[in-house]
């Protein structure tokens, strides 16, 4: 395999990958302002010394400061989604179909990032796709992972994690409750048991030699434009049928594609229970909400770029996609053809 994704996340460690390449590349690239999870978690769950805390963010344990925190700009209490609309916080499901859904407004939908996610989407010519896709695929799981301990740490109260099996006893996003295959049949199981099975399913795909290779290729240079080499597929979706496929010059197998769609989908499924059931509790509230946005911004720049998720599979979120595609958060090339058209075109 080719020497850019064992750069990155080559078996040294996802932890260390995932903490140590990312933000600066941020910043220089396209001089967001970014952050680094170690530090917003410390800034979600801990208090701490955040340096990128918002004002308005509120320090300590999000379930002893429960008080919504006043959005950034002109929006007064009256428009807090807390206010008639107050679920309890530790005891009772938050699964409410029928709760708002505030984070489908726009005036609830805010970013901390300008500009859009395209530059650290697309492919840079001198690397494979393959190899690009497994960079990107190991990147959102570091950003979702990231989110997802906000609502996995243990609340030093209640001795819960705020996602629970009494809050979430079902793995649902609305009125879709996802299900799980258990000995060959689908089982509603709950949503922390759902998420930690995603959780180890990724890292252990990621981690498998097959699927995500990090030996060198015999023969191949040391340097990357394997792609000028080989003729690269052209459509994602015929070519693992022929003899081409995407990610086969730089030694992943034949089925990479499909599998980084099926992690990618998992990975929707868990945003979309973040913020079906806990947009405002606990990230409204800490007022870290801005920052899943961003996430989740990122991660869709990313799906639809590369058809890794299909528009049906995205249907929960779909009002806040329509928001973000309306803003242009989400890039127009990201949409229609993609990566392969920007590829044709070029
Ligand atoms: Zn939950």
């Amino acid at each position: 395999m080719a020497t850019f994704f064992q750069s990155v996340c080559g078996k040294i460690g996802l932890q260390a990958t995932f903490t140590q390449y990312l933000p600066p590349n941020l910043t220089e690239i396209i001089g967001l302002t970014y952050f680094c999870l170690d530090d917003s978690r410390q800034g979600f769950g801990r208090g701490g010394n955040n340096k990128n805390n918002n004002n308005n963010a509120k320090n300590g344990s999000p379930t002893q400061t429960p008080a919504p925190p006043t959005p950034q700009g002109s929006a007064s209490l009256s428009n807090s989604p807390t206010l008639g609309s107050n679920p309890s916080i530790d005891g009772s499901s938050v699964n409410d179909a029928d709760a708002p859904k505030y984070f489908f407004q726009e005036k609830y939908a805010p970013l901390n990032v300008r500009g859009n996610f395209l530059t650290l989407c697309a492919c840079p010519k001198n690397v494979e796709l393959g190899e690009w896709l497994a960079h990107q695929i190991v990147e959102q799981y570091r950003l979702l992972h990231g989110m997802l301990q906000v609502i996995q740490e243990v609340n030093g109260v209640t001795g819960l994690p705020l996602c629970n099996e009494t809050t979430c006893p079902t793995m649902s996003a609305g009125r879709l409750t996802y299900t799980w295959l258990v000995d060959g049949r689908a089982a509603k199981i709950s949503a922390p048991k759902f998420i930690n099975r995603v959780e180890k399913w990724i890292v252990s795909k990621i981690h498998d030699p097959v699927m995500f290779p990090t030996d060198k290729m015999n023969g191949l240079p040391d340097t990357f434009a394997l792609n000028e080499v080989t003729a690269p597929a052209s459509n994602p979706n015929t070519n693992a049928s022929s003899e081409d496929w995407i990610g086969k010059s730089s030694g992943f197998h034949q089925t990479f594609y499909k599998d980084c769609q099926g992690i990618m989908k998992q990975m929707f499924r868990c945003y979309a229970h973040l913020y079906h059931a806990h947009w405002l509790n606990p990230f409204w509230h800490i007022n870290k909400h801005d920052i899943l946005n961003m996430c989740f911004v990122h991660f869709v720049t990313v799906a639809k770029y590369y058809k890794l998720v299909s528009d049906k599979e995205m249907e929960p979120m779909q009002p806040l996609i329509d928001i973000f595609i309306k803003q242009q958060r989400i890039p127009p090339e990201a949409l229609g053809g993609g990566h392969w058209a920007q590829q044709s075109s070029a």
